[in-house]
């Protein structure tokens, strides 16, 4: 066989290069392979998992081709749709397109070293078909009483159960068994099993409600879209958009046969949103956890795959869910910026949903109380359909908020009041808020978006501040265990007693943290149940589960955290909603900062008051008229985006125009700050040469955060009207730019960036 009769495919493969690799399909495997499929192929000196993206590709003009050496599976693992939805994330993010593919595939697909997952199974015992009559039975067993015995409790389990249930818990002998299956009365085989940790998790199930006609009319409006049309449902919290997703996914999925996918923003979070789904669509739902082990994500990719389930509920990558005749994707609280992957590729999850969406001709529906001012901006123009559900459900009213000046009420409690005394962290409204319901035995919710015990520790002398020897970011003091932890790297210290600067025994913890405000609130209210629930409180896969389940049987009195708290909770018995300190991270320098602020105190509040009882919320901050917390106050949204939108605008930022961050990093702090320049008057000088009409260079400039995990940092931002621009010169920056193999020295391309930081 010459090499021109061989069959050339082109495989991309996942190494940080934009191209693809031309191997060759021998023999057996030319009628197993398709586009899509995975195949096991020599890449320098070693075995890689690759995707076949074409066949009959060109020979490269020079070089050895390579033959294919497995094709593991029978089909395709990505089919046309995913590949071209990876090909679109390739292209818009600028990263090789198999990096997308290890992304988009289970990671038990994707390791060259196991290229056959290994899948469970359990041996299932059951009785054939031909079932003896009384006479046969009689004759069969008149020796065998034992055989006789297990033979009829199989039966009795429905005439089929497990070995190990048989052999282990109901203790019967092997040979017992093997008798039978000698004598052909049972067949034993094994089975592939699923790994479905939510089949014992049993959430709270409700009744089944009436749509309210505001409620009809939008799932009308839906039922009635055109393919691709995407939806921007505005609807206040507890306006009942849960019941709307679940309303059309019945008929997408129940009467007009197509699958759907749901994504949320993180399922430890919302298990009361994955109840609901579970409740009403049963066995039809797989739950992609962020925390299932891999064979567990795999189980469910491959139930998906194999169409034994038809909606996918997950995070951020249960976009990438293997269904096939998508008929919705529904983006839950689509403002969330966990949406966006923070590493390669730094795919944004509502983005690649719409692009799946119009592929398939399937409808969007992007979900929120609090829009991103980019989808507003879309539904705006007329891009995304504006649907709003803009009362609450059942008459019941959106909480009063009300603010408390923490300048004056600090001033006010000064005379009274010590270090970190409660006074100053529960200003007198809030306290007598929180009796009153303790009181009465309803529940309070308090949010505080800072874990630990204080934010950090200075020397009273000096002014020195204990710092992250990985980061440029402040240690945060955790009491128990007592430690000093970087929030960045995880770094932990010992706390020091004198300052490591002066040598004076004056350092002061400043500063508040959620542990804290729990010691300061339990001190006050010792009989008052409280919960604590922030990253230090819920590293276990059931943790959050477990404590808003207890929320919701009425065993906490007073549940305290950080952002965790503010999303998707549905307790009617919550009629007070506390936020300790609204200016958390209000001032930090990122454009966006003021938008999370406001979705941070929108979406709290709207914990409060979802019973009859009605609700209130307190927020005590020091900037009462700054217009994230002014607008929370009133329930504004609108008001809220045209004051942000015009903030926007000089400088201007998304979404009046389009982004992309160039961050440079690496462990020697002027070998990253000479490559960020070279790179920035690289970029100037190719826009010289090559016009792009309205790219703007920005930079170079250190980060906010100047070293993260001992890498030191800087950026270069683009902006451009055009973002046809931002691709073509990200990728060709990314292509020609050379980086020096020392140092660590990297460059990210960071398109759509959630974050400056
Ligand atoms: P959102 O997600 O918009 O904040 P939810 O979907 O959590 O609101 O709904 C708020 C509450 O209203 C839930 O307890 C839900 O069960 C209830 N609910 C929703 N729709 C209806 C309805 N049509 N009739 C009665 N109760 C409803
Ligand atoms: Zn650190």
């Amino acid at each position: 066989m010459t090499d021109q009769a061989r069959r050339l495919v082109e495989v991309a493969l996942p190494v940080p290069l934009f191209q693809t690799f031309v191997y060759s399909l021998d023999g057996e495997y030319e009628h197993e392979a398709r586009i899509g499929s995975r195949v096991l192929v020599p890449f320098r000196k070693r075995q890689e998992i690759g995707i076949i993206v074409a066949f009959d590709a060109a020979p490269p003009a020079r070089g050895v081709i390579k033959a294919v050496s497995g094709v593991p599976d029978a089909g395709p693992a990505l089919d046309e749709g995913l590949l071209t939805l990876s090909r679109w994330i390739s292209e818009y993010y600028v990263v090789p397109l198999g990096i997308v593919m290890r992304t988009v595939l289970p990671a038990l697909l994707t390791g060259a070293a196991q290229p056959h997952p290994n899948v469970k199974t359990r041996r299932i015992v059951r009785i054939r078909d031909d079932i003896p009559t009384l006479l046969q039975r009689e004759k069969a067993f008149a020796r065998a009483p034992q055989q006789r015995a297990l033979f009829e409790l199989i039966e009795s389990l429905g005439g089929a159960t497990s070995v190990e249930h048989l052999l282990q818990q109901l203790k019967f002998s092997p040979s017992v068994l093997k008798a039978l299956e000698k004598r052909a009365l049972i067949s034993i085989d094994r089975e592939r099993v699923e790994r479905d940790p939510f089949a014992t998790r049993v959430g709270r199930s409700e009744p089944r409600h009436v749509p309210t006609p505001e409620q009809l009319a939008v799932i009308k409006r839906m039922g009635t879209a055109r393919p691709g049309e995407v939806f921007l449902l505005h609807g206040v919290t507890g306006s009942g958009k849960t019941l709307v997703y679940i309303e059309l996914l019945r008929e997408i999925v129940e009467r007009r046969g197509k699958t759907a996918i749901v994504l949320v923003p993180e399922i430890a979070l919302t298990p009361q949103t994955v109840d609901r789904f579970r409740a009403v669509f049963g066995d039809d739902v797989a739950v992609l956890h962020s925390a299932l082990s891999d064979g567990e994500r795999y189980d469910a990719w491959l139930a998906l795959k194999r169409g034994e389930k038809r909606i996918a509920v997950g995070a951020r990558s249960a976009v990438f869910a293997p269904l096939t005749n998508i008929g919705a994707i529904i983006v839950d609280e689509e403002h969330e910026s966990s949406y966006k992957q923070g590493e390669t590729p730094r795919y944004h999850a509502r983005e690649a949903a719409i692009v799946r969406a119009t592929q398939e001709g399937a409808v969007v529906v992007l979900g929120s109380a609090t829009p991103s001012l980019e989808s507003w901006t879309n539904g705006a123009a007329a891009k995304f359909t504006l649907l709003s559900l803009p009362d609450r459900v059942g008459g019941a009213t959106l909480p009063t908020v009300a603010v408390v000046d923490l300048r004056k009420a600090v001033v006010d409690s000064a005379a009274t009041a010590g270090e970190d005394d409660y006074q100053r962290v529960v200003t007198g409204p809030l306290d007598a808020a929180i009796r009153a319901r303790l009181d009465r035995g309803e529940q309070s919710i308090l949010l505080l978006n800072r874990r630990g015990y204080s934010a950090f520790v200075q020397c009273e002398n000096c002014g020195n501040v204990a710092t992250c020897p990985n980061c440029s970011i402040t240690l945060t003091y955790h009491r128990s265990p007592e430690r000093l932890v970087c929030h960045y790297c995880m770094h932990q210290e010992e706390p020091q007693r004198v300052c490591n600067r002066c040598g004076g025994a004056t350092l002061r913890r400043r500063g508040l943290g959620t542990q804290q405000v729990e010691r300061l609130i339990c001190e006050r209210f010792p009989s008052a149940r409280v919960a604590r629930m922030d990253v230090d409180t819920t590293s276990g896969k059931w943790a959050h589960a477990e404590i808003l389940d207890r929320v919701g049987a009425g065993e906490v009195d007073i549940l305290l955290g950080t952002q965790m708290i503010a999303k998707g909770l549905d307790f009617p018995n919550v009629t007070l909603v506390g936020v300790i300190d609204a200016d958390v991270g209000i001032n930090l320098p990122d454009f966006r900062a003021s938008e999370r602020c406001f979705q941070l105190l929108s979406q709290v509040a709207g914990r409060a008051g979802r019973g009859a009882r009605g609700g209130e919320v307190l927020i005590q901050t020091r900037v009462p008229s700054h217009h994230a917390v002014k607008c929370a106050v009133t329930h504004d949204y609108m008001s809220f985006v045209a004051e942000e939108l015009a903030g926007r605008i000089q400088p201007v930022y998304p979404p009046n125009n389009r982004l992309a961050n160039i961050v440079f990093s690496g462990s020697v702090e002027s070998g990253v700050a000479d490559l960020a320049i070279a790179g920035a008057g690289w970029l100037r000088r190719l826009i010289r040469v090559r016009e792009s009409p309205g790219l703007t260079i920005i930079g170079p400039a250190p980060c906010a955060i100047e070293r993260i995990k001992t890498r030191w940092r800087w950026h270069v931002l683009l902006k451009s009207e055009h973002p046809h621009e931002l691709t073509r010169v990200g990728r060709y920056f990314l292509e020609r730019f050379a980086v020096p193999a020392r140092d660590g020295l990297r460059v990210t391309f960071d398109r759509d960036p959630v974050t400056l930081l």
